[in-house]
């Protein structure tokens, strides 16, 4: 199946230099799992992987998932769907009003049928049987992939991601979303080493919760999640974000988006300014991707 898809696994680490690193003697090594897949890119294709072999032993020839109008999951899925031959069906929140958007063109042209829910049927209803079953006699059967690929598969696909290198670190930081790819990370620490999710939402409850389903703090005590780091709210922007992320590139040659990436690297920076991280710190930082995604700022939604 992987080879049809001709990604580029084992990603590569970046050592990131920059005069603070250098002065504050903290070093920042960058997983690329952005380089995983033009368009598969960083996480999506980790959480995919488990459940693609799932649903093709399970024989099923469809995959259902759920995302927002700007969903790089839904983005992701439709194209690896399409390539290697499963029929999709993408689930979008408020999708209506988005439908000729860049996201939704792009899932539409790789075959993705769409279904469309309001926000509040979205938020309460999707995995409904009632919505399940109209959209059984709409499309087809399914496989379904819960929203944002948060399931035991996705984990078990993140589980994978650092036992690529054999480096030593102190800490490991990536952003959050459904927190499913901070679950595959902080269960293949084995408690060895901290922890940081990066969450560039107001509210955490939900990603907190998530992530206690699959490392109870009983049996992993190594995770905390930074919650400031939002801007406003989730794909909330301002020019100092965006400056950020433009000299970024500059800087290291690596590009930032403005939703996930580009917050944690903001925040992480500040964090060291104020000497959150002890001399000789070694931090691996996993860089999930997301650049689809950015034409959600000029409409102001995400
Ligand atoms: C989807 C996505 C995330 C969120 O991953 P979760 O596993 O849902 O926490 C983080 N970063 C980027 C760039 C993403 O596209």
């Amino acid at each position: 199946m992987t080879h049809i898809l001709n990604l580029n696994i084992p990603t590569e680490i970046t050592k990131i230099k920059s005069n603070l690193l250098h002065q504050k003697q903290v070093e920042i090594f960058l997983k690329r799992d952005d380089l995983i897949h033009e368009i598969i890119s960083g996480n999506k294709w980790r959480k995919l992987k488990y459940n693609f072999q799932q649903a093709k032993s399970q024989g099923h020839n469809t995959i259902l998932s759920y995302g927002g109008p700007y969903s790089n999951h839904l983005h992701a899925l439709s194209y690896a769907c399409n390539k290697i031959g499963f029929d999709s069906i993408g689930i979008v929140r408020n999708g209506e009003s988005y439908k000729d958007n860049s996201t939704l063109s792009f899932c539409k042209e790789n075959n993705m049928k769409l279904y469309y829910l309001d926000r509040s049927n979205y938020r309460f209803n999707k995995y409904s049987q009632e919505i399940l079953n109209d959209v059984k006699k709409k499309f087809s059967k399914f496989y379904i992939i819960p929203e944002g690929g948060n399931n035991f598969l996705g984990v078990k696909g993140c589980e994978e991601i650092l036992c690529e290198s054999n480096l030593n670190y102190d800490y490991v930081c990536a952003p959050v979303g459904t927190g499913c790819t901070a679950s595959g990370l902080i269960r293949s620490m084995n408690n060895c080493h901290k922890f940081i999710g990066f969450s560039p939402f107001k509210k955490n409850i939900e990603q907190q919760k998530n992530i206690m389903h699959f490392c109870d703090f009983k049996l992993y005590n190594n995770w905390s999640l930074i919650s400031d780091n939002h801007f406003g709210g989730f794909g909330k922007i301002d020019d100092n974000l965006i400056n950020f992320v433009r000299q970024f590139k500059l800087n290291h040659s690596i590009e930032l988006d403005l939703v996930y990436m580009g917050k944690l690297f903001y925040s992480l920076f500040y964090l060291i300014t104020q000497d959150f991280f002890l001399k000789k710190t070694k931090i691996l930082v996993l860089h999930t991707g997301g650049l689809q995604g950015v034409q959600g700022f000029n409409l102001g939604t995400s």
